[in-house]
């Protein structure tokens, strides 16, 4: 790999900084191409365990499922969940691969932040109604932000289902949005499992799940943060969390505000 590099003279000259230019150039292309082959090799993992466990139900179905009406029902609708997960992986890998090509798509995209926030409060207290969702609203007047409509709603689901899903016993969501000059400011906190300071380094990679069996068991891909840090650092915009084991997480983004000159950009 280091023959194919291009080697540099010991002259200070173009050639030499052309030569070091080149050569980052390459670096880049290989570290690009690793996090592509590692990801064919998550996906393809990711993959094998649906299939598996649908051939074993096939196999179940095959041999005993004609005539036992139980196997027959067990194993239809353990087949149809693995095919729901598949779907559901298809279709984030799909979000995810467009989540990089924010910034060519979408710089222009303006959206009203509180409106969203406050349709989302809206629909999780009705979705969830032995939750408590507590929305602490600082802004006194609609702001915009640069992001499509649609991927700052993607972020907020995700980040509310996540805060949901690993509550553990105190059924609470804590919504927060706020504004400096430049940014505004949305925390989503709730008082479930938490996590190690180790695993809240890991959980926006893909497919990064702190518990695999029971993400798995609660239908999780270990996609869906990945998503949204994509899509929040595509608008220049962050993702963070502070989270406690067995207490709870606070997870917070920023997105800048929008102004008026982003439309010429
Ligand atoms: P998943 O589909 O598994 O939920 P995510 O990418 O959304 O995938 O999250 C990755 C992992 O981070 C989860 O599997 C879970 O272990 C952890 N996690 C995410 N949100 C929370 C939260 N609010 N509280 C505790 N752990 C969380």
């Amino acid at each position: 790999q280091s023959q194919s590099r291009i080697p540099l003279g010991n002259t200070n000259d173009e050639l030499a900084h052309l030569s070091t230019v080149f050569n980052d150039m390459l670096d880049k292309m290989q570290l690009y191409i690793e996090q592509q082959k590692q990801f064919v090799e998550d996906v393809s993992h990711e993959l094998r365990t649906p299939v598996a466990v649908m051939e074993g139900h096939l196999k179940l179905l095959n041999r005993w499922g004609k005539e036992d009406p139980e196997i027959l029902d067990e194993s239809l609708s353990a087949s149809l969940q693995e095919v729901e997960r598949m779907k559901t992986l298809v279709q984030e890998m799909l979000d995810l691969s467009r989540a990089e090509q924010v910034e060519i798509h979408y710089k222009n995209e303006k959206t009203p932040i509180k409106q969203v926030v406050h349709q989302n409060y809206n629909n999780f207290k009705m979705l969830y109604p032995n939750f408590v969702f507590n929305l602490d609203d600082d802004l006194n007047e609609e702001i915009y932000v640069s992001i499509y409509r649609h991927h700052l709603e993607q972020i907020l689901i995700i980040l509310l289902d996540n805060a949901v899903k690993y509550s553990t016993d105190r059924n609470e969501v804590h919504i927060s949005i706020a504004s400096d000059d430049k940014f505004v400011h949305v925390a989503i906190q709730d008082f479930g499992e938490g996590m190690t300071p180790e695993d809240a380094d890991k959980i926006f990679n893909r497919f990064y799940r702190v518990d695999k069996a029971r993400s798995r068991h609660k239908g999780g891909n270990g996609l869906g943060l990945s998503i949204a840090k994509e899509l929040l650092l595509g608008y220049k915009g962050n993702i963070s969390v502070d989270s406690v084991l067995n207490h709870g997480s606070i997870f917070r983004i920023t997105l800048p505000i929008y102004k008026e000159t982003d439309s010429e950009l």
